[in-house]
This record gives C-alpha cells, sequence and structure tokens, in this order.
C-alpha cells in the first residue's frame, strides 16, 4: 500500500507534512517526498490528505479476557476485589469462554490503536488463539501463583500452560506475532522457592517475564514483613528475576532503591495509571522515572479494573496524571508519552524491528482522521494525539502490513458473533455462581 501526501510522525518525534510511505509485505519499504513507483498494478494509493500516521502502541500489561468481567465487582480494594469476586467468577471460565472474550478485548485493542500487547492469563493457548486470528502481535504469558510452600511446580497450571504454549509456538501453531513470556504473577501470590524456579525456567529458555510489582502499600508493607524488610522489587531481584528481561506492572510504590535496582538490571516499568487509579492503589512517580532515564511502558490493565482497553484514553490519563501529581506542566512531553506508548513498549515486547516508523521496520502504523471537531485547528499534532484525540479518530490499524482494522470493521473478527457468544457465556456464568451461593 502506498500512503500518499500523508502527516506523519517519523522515528525522531517529527511531524511531517505531505509525505508518502510505501509498506512491501509485512514492512516499510519506502519514506520521501515523492511519489514511490507501484510494485503492481492493483497496489492501492491510500489518500492522506487530512490524515496522520504514526507507529501503533504497544500495550504493555494487560488481562485481555477479563474483558468479560467489565463492570463486576465494583468498589473494593484490590486484594477484597480479587478474593472475593475475581478468583470465584474466573474458575468458572473455560477454554472457550476466554477465547470468545480475547476477541472481545481484541477489537478493543486494535479500535484504539494497538499493534501489540503483553497479557497475563490462563487458558493461554484459546487466547493466543483469538489475538492470533484477530490480526495483533501478543506477548502472552500465564501469571504462576503459588500458595503451597513445598511447591515444585510439576502439577502447577500456570507453569505447565507457559511450556505448553510455547511448544505450540516452536511448532508453528502460532504466526510469528505470537511470543511466550514467562509470567509470575506477583510476590504475594508466590513464595522465594517458586520465584527462584520461575527465573531458573525464564533464563534457561530465553524467556522474557512478566510480573505485578509494588502496586499497592498493603503489598509494599506485607513483602517487608514476610521477606525480612525487603521490597517486592528486592525480592525479585534475589530470585534472579531481574536476570531474565522482565516487565513489572504497576511499580506504584518503588522506592529511588528500587529504581536503581530496575535501572541496573535494565527492566521495564509498566505504568498503568487508570486501574491505579481506579482501585485507589495511588500514583507512580513517573516523572522521577524519566529523569532518571527508566524505561517506561504503559499498559490499561484488564478491563475488570479500567474499565476499557482504550491505550488513547491511557496516554492521555498518563500525561495528565503526571503533570497533576508533580504540578509541573512540563514534567513529560507529548513525545516522552508517546514513546512509552510506541518504541518502548516494543522493546518491552523484546521486539526490535518495529515501534516507530522507519524504513526496515515492520509496518504497524495507525492512522487518524485530522477532520475532526476535537482535532482542528491542527497546530500541535502530537500534543492533539497525546491531549485530545479519541480513539474514534483512528480510521486505520495496519500490523506487520496487514489492515486489520479500517473505518470501523474490523478484517478478522466477527463483532455480532462476539457479542452474542460473550452475553451468552456471561449469564451462564453467573447462573453457575448464583447456584454455589445456595
Ligand atoms: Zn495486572
Amino acid at each position: 500500500m502506498i500512503f500518499a501526501n500523508i502527516k506523519l510522525l517519523d522515528e525522531n518525534f517529527k511531524v511531517l507534512e505531505n509525505m508518502f510511505l510505501q509498506t512491501r509485505e509485512d514492512k516499510i519499504a519506502y519514506i520521501g517526498t515523492t511519489m514511490p513507483e507501484k510494485t503492481s498494478a492493483d497496489e492501492e494509493v491510500y489518500d492522506g490528505k487530512g490524515k496522520f500516521l504514526m507507529n501503533g502502541f504497544y500495550n504493555t500489561h494487560c488481562h485481555v479476557p477479563m474483558t468479560i468481567l467489565r463492570g463486576y465487582g465494583e468498589g473494593l480494594s484490590l486484594q477484597d476485589w480479587l478474593f472475593t469476586k475475581i478468583f470465584p467468577f474466573e474458575a468458572k471460565l473455560t477454554p472457550e469462554d476466554v477465547y470468545w472474550t480475547t476477541k472481545l478485548g481484541a477489537m478493543e485493542l486494535i479500535s484504539s490503536g494497538c499493534a501489540g500487547i503483553s497479557d497475563m492469563y490462563f487458558h493461554i493457548e484459546s487466547e493466543a488463539k483469538a489475538l492470533d486470528e484477530s490480526g495483533i502481535k501478543a506477548n502472552i504469558c500465564n501469571g504462576v501463583t503459588s500458595f503451597d510452600p513445598n511447591e515444585d511446580l510439576a502439577g502447577n497450571r500456570g507453569w505447565n500452560e507457559t511450556w505448553s504454549l510455547l511448544d505450540s509456538v516452536k511448532n508453528g501453531k502460532f504466526s510469528s506475532r505470537i511470543k511466550v513470556d514467562m509470567g509470575l504473577h506477583a510476590e504475594y501470590t508466590n513464595n522465594e522457592r517458586v520465584a527462584k524456579l520461575i527465573a531458573e525456567g525464564a533464563k534457561n529458555a530465553d524467556l522474557g517475564i512478566h510480573a505485578h510489582l509494588s502496586e499497592t502499600a498493603k503489598e509494599q508493607a506485607e513483602c517487608a514483613e514476610r521477606h525480612n524488610g525487603q521490597t517486592p522489587a528486592q525480592f525479585m531481584k534475589a530470585a534472579g528475576v531481574m536476570d531474565c528481561p522482565a516487565q513489572f506492572a504497576h511499580c506504584v510504590y518503588v522506592t529511588e532503591e528500587d529504581e536503581e535496582i530496575l535501572k541496573k538490571a535494565g527492566s521495564f516499568l509498566i505504568h498503568n495509571p487508570s486501574s491505579n487509579l481506579k482501585l485507589g492503589s495511588g500514583i507512580a512517580p513517573v516523572k522521577r522515572w524519566v529523569e532518571k532515564g527508566l524505561k517506561v511502558c504503559i499498559g490499561t490493565d484488564g478491563a475488570s479494573s479500567n474499565n476499557n482497553l482504550d491505550m488513547m484514553e491511557e496516554i492521555h490519563i498518563a500525561a495528565l496524571l503526571c503533570r497533576g501529581a508533580t504540578k509541573d506542566a512540563n514534567a513529560v512531553s507529548a513525545a516522552d508519552i508517546v514513546k512509552m506508548a510506541t518504541v518502548n513498549g516494543a522493546l518491552a515486547q523484546g521486539r526490535k524491528d518495529c515501534g516507530a516508523v522507519k524504513v526496515g521496520n515492520k509496518a504497524d502504523i495507525i492512522v487518524f482522521d485530522l477532520m475532526k471537531p476535537n482535532l482542528q485547528p491542527d497546530f500541535d499534532t502530537l500534543a492533539n494525539v497525546v491531549f485530545s484525540a479519541q480513539s474514534s479518530d483512528i480510521v486505520m490499524n495496519m500490523i506487520d502490513g496487514r489492515v486489520v482494522y479500517r473505518d470501523g470493521n474490523f478484517a478478522f473478527i466477527n463483532k455480532e458473533e462476539v457479542y452474542r457468544e460473550v452475553n451468552e457465556r456471561l449469564s451462564r456464568i453467573l447462573k453457575e455462581l448464583a447456584a454455589d451461593q445456595k
């Protein structure tokens, strides 16, 4: 496809006018100020007048299948919400339920400009199938939990699902867009032995690790009690988790010492502002992270604690929150935020071949319609994207050179079928839960 006369955001975060960009197979083949030669007679020339093109987003912390739980168990603190509402509901989910609710989540991710997702859940083979079919990139893990002091992981569901999905990926069951990470749910859902085994397993198999870290004040305090004054970051480091490429979600309560540990390890800190606000967890010190040169990326978290998977909304809140919390209108620039959601996100997912609009990179491209009341005048396009644009302004999402979404339509997902399946499955689960109460 050739995008003609389009405004675009280049790899240096510069907005360039009247540009031409050509994709060939899964890559960006040409960027320039003149029309490239068509490679075939039927190659589409997309009229880019009044449009803005940039790299798609990488949502680096989510639980996509939790989309079926949107609005369920409102008004509880993280720990009450997990143990009294979420875990009993999740026990009812079948692999087919996970497949359909993942498709619903994929629709939201794709229409809000996501090229990739890092996800932690269970029944991950079904999840991988749904995400792969929808056309999005995904790093999938099962966040291992274990409350057994003698756990050796042999019978651990999360652990076994991880290896089984890795086998499927290696055997070519899925496209190269699907990757497997090792999941360690959190310090508070595992003991030291398990954390060590997980880190060792990830290291031996050359996998990245995805974990929750320092999400709440309670987690921070209880970790110190359990582990001789250690912070969750110190616990992770001691277990060897940071010897692997690691992505840590939330990090609201990391200390300045923890930040040094994370920086030295080269770990990624995932900012989840909506979820941190909604669950009353707190505000992460993002300005400090940026100033210290930590690797920050952005994630929506699941639909039950956000309540949407809209990356446009997430970058908007991330920018506002950081400035409001620090009383500094310069705390983060629009470019800082876009970098977190694009380049840094791709790197956190171990994808060095995408994340910026540049020749040779995979074509992960989103297009905004600038002829919208909220995007005119177009004085500062990047500021418009971060502070004013809505996901409904996105008219195209291309991932690895394939158009997966255009003008409200999904190339590989049947919307009506997904809405019907998810709602029928929700009714069944609620009935089962009601029966358990009797
Ligand atoms: Zn999470």
